[in-house]
């Protein structure tokens, strides 16, 4: 067991990617899952706090201590077993995003949701039900949770199979495998029928496995997943498409996104239309940001979509020229776009958009500034109304920022930068107006980043004060010293 107590080492674990700053007294990075149940029992018996971290990309401070322990999963990174014909894999939590790709991508599988920061790990996806771009066609990382090892508070294991243990109603019991057991009553709530990562996952019926999922370390340690993967497509078309004007590229998003949707249900073998797996949106401003990394991107573009669409042999033309009749309707750049189907056009694209986040965040950290930005998400339906709201609030603001992501999923992030305390209240104030528009609207204040230590008041907008309580309630029912992750959610 590696033990450190040294300055660098705490500095370096009280920080994630939001720079949230927080403190600890001592770091553990457990070799294998018998240490980490190990010292989980031990930190556990002397009541100490135990804060896990993963790869620290979180944007919310969840993986920040406030006190007491760290226990890092980066050791445990063992891709344990691959089965290409149950399309399974069982990973350690410590895997990072890009590793296990890397591995896949050799055997030809892959693994859906992607989130745009491929350093963070799996365990940190799972109890973040992280998303990435390919969200949009195959959902978030719950849709690829089969089975969790969770390590409880007190040292006790919980072996959840997906589809074995199931709430009946509003009543979810469930036997850790040392036979104790846990009564939980659920608060009957219902939750955005969106991509959501606020608060516990709660519906009538549910799998246990969902309640850990997307619990943001409160609950339990993941010691080990088994997660889904997918065959890669036979071909893949992929693309930027460029725009001259703002309200074309928002027409063109609803209609692929419509279109999408519809057929996205069927085998991409047979499909003739557009049947994105992705849409991925850039305003003027990221476009700018992005001239300084890319000379070729078109003077005249002030917005811009990337795209993805499976292919076979037999419907590649069909679809490209669907495309591009499409595109040349809303896009006096159609000519302009750039459209690949090899390996190495989708990698030059998907780099396109995740410099921009990257880069974005280099900015942040360089200048030790807060990322101070949106992650709402609304219905389909809304979408128009939410986003001209946005955008017209935050050029109010007069503060430089960023409007760009997952249009396809309708949850676009507005990132602002600041470089005051005023300037700060001013960006506060616009997501605190967007968080209430959305609510407004049926959607929810967290898509994907969660709510971790810094969006605790976004929680208490969206639930009641009762269904807060029964949260808390399930907390302390699997922990009640309150040790694990303290400070996140409640
Ligand atoms: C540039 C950039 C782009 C990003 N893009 C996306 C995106 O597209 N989509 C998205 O969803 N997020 C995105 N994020 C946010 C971040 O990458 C995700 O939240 C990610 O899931 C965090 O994983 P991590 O391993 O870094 O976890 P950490 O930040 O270390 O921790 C996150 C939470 O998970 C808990 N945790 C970690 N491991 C375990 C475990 N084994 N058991 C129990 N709890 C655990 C931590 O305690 C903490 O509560 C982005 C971040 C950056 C910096």
């Amino acid at each position: 067991m590696i033990k450190k107590t040294d300055t660098d080492t705490i500095e370096y674990y009280s920080r994630d990617a939001s720079n949230y700053h927080g403190t600890a007294d001592v770091v553990y990075i457990p070799e294998d899952q018998a240490e980490l149940i190990k010292i989980v029992a031990e930190l556990s018996g002397k009541n100490i706090p135990i804060t896990i971290a993963g790869g620290l990309t979180g944007l919310t401070g969840s993986g920040v201590p406030l006190s007491g322990a760290v226990i890092s999963t980066e050791k445990l990174n063992q891709i344990i077993e691959i089965d290409k014909d149950n399309l399974s894999v069982v990973l350690e939590p410590g895997v990072r995003v890009f590793e296990l790709q890397a591995k896949l991508h050799e055997i030809n599988l892959f693994y859906p949701p992607n989130p745009t920061e491929t350093n963070s790990t799996i365990g940190g996806n799972i109890s973040t039900n992280a998303s990435g771009s390919r969200t949009f066609k195959y959902g978030a990382t719950r849709n690829f949770v089969d089975r969790l090892k969770v390590v409880l508070a007190n040292g006790d294991i919980l072996d959840l199979r997906r589809g074995e243990v199931l709430a009946d109603g509003y009543e979810l019991n469930v036997t850790t495998l040392q036979g104790n057991e846990y009564t939980i009553n659920l608060p009957a709530i219902t939750m955005p029928a969106i991509k959501h990562a606020a608060g516990y996952y709660i519906k009538e019926n549910m799998d246990a496995i969902d309640l850990f999922i997307g619990s943001e370390g409160t609950l339990g340690i993941i010691a080990e997943a088994t997660m889904r993967v997918v065959a890669e497509p036979e071909k893949l078309l992929g693309g930027i498409l460029f725009f001259d004007n703002e309200t074309q590229v928002l027409e063109f998003a609803d209609i692929v996104r419509a279109k999408s949707l519809a057929n996205n249900k069927f085998d991409y073998r047979k499909n003739l239309d557009i049947s994105f797996r992705l849409i991925e949106y850039f305003d003027s401003h990221s476009l700018g940001f992005m001239r300084n990394i890319r000379s070729d991107i078109p003077a005249k573009a002030v917005a811009a979509l990337w795209i993805e669409q499976e292919m076979s042999r037999e419907n590649e033309t069909a679809i490209m020229d669907e495309l591009y009749s499409l595109l040349k309707e809303k896009s006096q750049l159609a000519d302009e776009a750039w459209i690949g189907a090899d390996r190495k056009a989708h990698l030059d694209f998907q780099d396109f958009r995740h410099a921009l986040a990257l880069e974005v965040h280099e900015k942040l950290v360089t200048y030790g500034q807060e990322k101070i930005g949106t992650d709402t998400a609304v219905p389909n339906d809304c979408f128009k109304e939410y986003f001209d709201f946005i955008i017209g609030n935050v050029k109010k603001t007069g503060l430089k920022y960023f409007a760009f992501g997952h249009i396809g999923n309708c949850h676009v992030h507005t990132d602002l930068f600041v470089d005051n305390e005023s300037e700060s209240q001013i960006a506060h104030y616009y997501c605190d107006t967007a968080i209430k528009k959305a609510l407004d609207l049926g959607g929810t204040v967290s898509a994907e980043h969660g709510i971790g230590k810094k969006k605790k008041k976004s929680l208490e907008l969206m639930y009641r004060s009762e269904a807060i309580e029964s949260m808390k309630l399930i907390k302390s029912t699997f922990d009640p010293k309150n040790l694990l992750c303290r400070g996140n959610l409640f």
